[in-house]
């Protein structure tokens, strides 16, 4: 089965959406974002890229539903008008056609359960809204499951540097894989100029790079600190936000991404792993979570039966795994 029609489509949507978000992250301003009910932030720009990647999918493949991060609730109240009318000049800047209710029905179009069988896609608009905030790094994340399986993963990352060693040159990337037909990565400026990723080939632990969240809220940097000692790594860990943690293994820029839980009833989200993970497994990579369980997307919006993640280089997995459990087991 080929799925170069879906790859294409969805490699569109995701570059359209980055640069909505890149545009947006030049001169966002306090009244283009808000905290949703559970205190996370939105901005005018998760929604804007939610309505058109979803549009843009909606339009091709009209059967096929749709895990998104957002949904329009908080858009429909009164109070909201103001921030609204932004997320629709922002999206009629890049998609003239789509018009305040087709935006508010197609942010809705997320609102899918996930599931064992079947197709979905699933999006977070932009992964890692903190570092947006910041002006750091995020990411566009798109990727499509059938029966339970990662086929497909997009994502974009409009501030990651093209190339890993000339970190002030230019920035802009997309990394996408199908599975079984290996990872690639173009710069956003031209998605012709693809190239093939691949995570390093390093066996010693000792020389692994990490990598982590930098919300100390996502991830147990102490524990992680700890794993480090474990494992006898002399590099200096970097912490970045959202699934660019992905491209960094993906293209060996890292070895090592751990996400250790930071309270025990947290479910990771589907949106968070899915583009990431399949980008990496085709990159050469291994992925677990922290009891080296295989991740299982078919359970609905979250990975309700792992319990973090460990994503490597495949090299280093199995005695990074072995190290987290360890640590775990000292906490205990
Ligand atoms: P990162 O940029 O890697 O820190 O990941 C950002 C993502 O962390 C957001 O999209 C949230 O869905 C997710 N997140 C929110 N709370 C938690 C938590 N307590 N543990 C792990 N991830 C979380
Ligand atoms: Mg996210």
């Amino acid at each position: 089965m080929s799925y170069d029609h879906e790859l294409s489509i969805a490699k569109e949507a995701v570059r359209q959406a980055s640069a909505l978000c890149a545009a947006a992250q030049a001169g966002l301003t306090s009244s283009e974002q808000m905290d949703k009910a559970d205190k996370s932030p939105v901005t005018v720009a998760d929604y804007g890229a939610q309505a058109l990647v979803l549009k843009i999918l909606g339009d091709s493949f009209p059967d096929d539903p749709a895990v998104g991060e957002e949904d329009a609730g908080d858009l429909r109240m009164d109070e909201n008008a103001a921030l609204f009318s932004k997320i629709v000049d922002y999206v009629q800047k890049v998609d003239p056609s789509m018009e305040a209710n087709a935006i508010l029905e197609s942010i809705d179009r997320g609102g899918h359960s996930g599931g064992a069988t079947g197709r979905f896609w699933t999006l977070d608009p932009i992964d890692g809204t903190k570092g947006f905030l910041r002006g750091q790094q995020y990411a566009v994340a798109l990727a499509l499951i059938i029966d339970g399986e990662v086929a497909l993963g997009v994502l974009g990352c409009p501030n990651l540097p093209v190339n890993p060693s000339d970190p002030d040159g230019e920035k802009g990337c997309l990394l996408y894989a199908v599975k079984d037909d290996g990872a690639f990565q173009a710069p956003l400026s031209d998605l012709s100029q693809a190239i093939p990723v691949a995570s390093d080939s390093i066996s010693e632990a000792s020389q692994a790079v990490f990598c982590e969240s930098v919300e100390s809220g996502h991830t147990a940097h102490g524990r992680s600190a700890r794993i480090g000692e474990l494992l006898k790594s002399q590099a200096t860990p970097f912490r970045m936000d959202s699934q660019c943690k992905y491209a960094a293994v993906s293209r060996g820029q890292a070895s090592i991404y751990l996400r250790l839980p930071t309270r025990p009833g947290y479910e990771e989200k589907i949106w968070d792993h899915a583009a990431g993970f399949i980008v990496l497994l085709e990159a050469g990579g291994k992925i677990s979570d922290t009891f080296g369980n295989p991740l299982d997307f078919s359970l609905g919006r979250t990975l309700r039966n792992n319990k973090g993640i460990v994503a490597t280089s495949a090299g280093v997995f199995e005695p990074v795994v072995e190290a987290v459990l360890q640590s775990a087991t000292e906490s205990a």
